[in-house]
């Protein structure tokens, strides 16, 4: 039919779940922020767009993790950078038809700007803030992540700080990073002290066959989370655990897989094709690391409908089903659901 062709995925507005503060922020951002830096002699770093071409989007679990810990890292390194680029990914979203927005971030000391973990998370709120009245129609959210790498201490300073800020727009801690690294078990307790403090929980679930061993995965689903990221390499028996989870957030990242080559095939292999129609879990296309992968949340719904053959009142069920696994209150459901076609 001419009317699916039609639909206007930039327009059409959408909700994005699953978004990394420091990969969504565009090249161009990036070369603003150098240019400012390479001018005051404040930094010997190449210029990003020399190291990340525009048009290279084949990072994959290899040199995806390199890129931040030895260049953007560096490069977003004090707070006028960090607010800069927080407040060009939320409006680089709002562009992109983005109504409601969770940003998730691991805090980051920042000393030779005077930053501590505690800074780094206000400034970044300070940003998220100033955003929202430049953009009053998209609201955003933050999630704070605990890295697989870190220490009990550390992982616990993560779920305080998420705590400490919860009144201004903190909601969830996430568990992500390297998931070649790490022993998850280890976060079992601060996991429970979020739950027991009222902050939801949202896991990245079986990204790599590194990370999707029997004992990890059954130790993430004992913390009972509110969402699964990825949630690629599982096995059968649990698929039929989560597909009874009714109303678990499932946020899948297809072009992220795609391109970092996290699954085997193209896009009308990904997952995403057997999990939308499942009853129990809620599916939402995210788009992970857009700077990275170079997608925005537009193109992903267009996937979606092209590889998918999803009909329009599917796609606008689909995305409006999303707002039962957003991390906000009442309030900002009631909004979604007038705002949303
Ligand atoms: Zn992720």
């Amino acid at each position: 039919m001419m009317l699916e062709r039609g639909l206007d995925f930039v327009s059409m507005p959408k909700i994005e779940l699953h978004a990394h503060l420091t990969g969504s922020i565009s090249r161009q951002c990036l070369h603003e922020i150098w240019e400012v830096k390479k001018a005051a002699g404040k930094t010997d770093l190449e210029d990003p767009l020399l190291v990340m071409p525009p048009g290279r989007h084949d990072y994959d679990l290899k040199t995806f993790f390199p890129l931040f810990s030895s260049y953007i890292y560096n490069l977003v390194n004090d707070a006028g950078s960090l607010e800069h680029s927080t407040k060009s990914v939320i409006r680089d979203f709002a562009r992109d038809g983005v109504v409601y927005l969770e940003l998730r971030t691991t805090p980051r000391a920042m000393p030779l700007a005077g930053l501590d973990k505690a800074g780094y998370v206000g400034a970044v709120l300070r940003a998220i803030e100033d955003a929202q009245e430049e953009a009053p129609m998209l609201h955003t959210r933050l999630i704070l992540s605990i890295d697989r790498r870190n220490t009990l201490d550390e992982a616990g300073e993560v779920v305080a700080l998420a705590k400490l800020f919860r009144d201004r727009g903190v909601v969830a801690v996430d568990l992500c990073g390297d998931p070649t690294k790490g022993d998850v078990s280890l976060f079992t307790p601060v996991l429970e002290e979020a739950k027991a403090a009222g902050l939801k929980t949202t896991i990245h679930f079986a990204e790599a066959e590194a990370s999707a061993s029997e004992a990890e995965l059954s130790t993430i689903m004992s913390w009972m989370p509110d969402r699964l990221g990825h949630v690629i390499h599982v096995p059968e028996t649990v698929k039929r655990q989560i597909a009874e989870l009714s109303g678990i957030g499932l946020e899948l990242c297809l072009s992220c897989n795609v391109h970092a080559k996290m699954i085997v095939g193209s896009f009308e292999a990904h997952h995403f094709g057997e999990w939308w129609r499942v009853d129990g879990p809620i599916v939402v296309p995210c788009t992970d690391d857009v700077g990275v992968f170079g997608s925005p949340l537009s193109n992903e719904w267009r996937l979606i409908q092209k590889h998918f053959n999803l009909q329009r009142e599917e796609i606008l069920g689909l995305a409006r089903k999303g707002i039962d696994v957003i991390f906000a209150g009442d309030d900002e459901r009631e909004r979604l659901r007038g705002v949303m076609w």
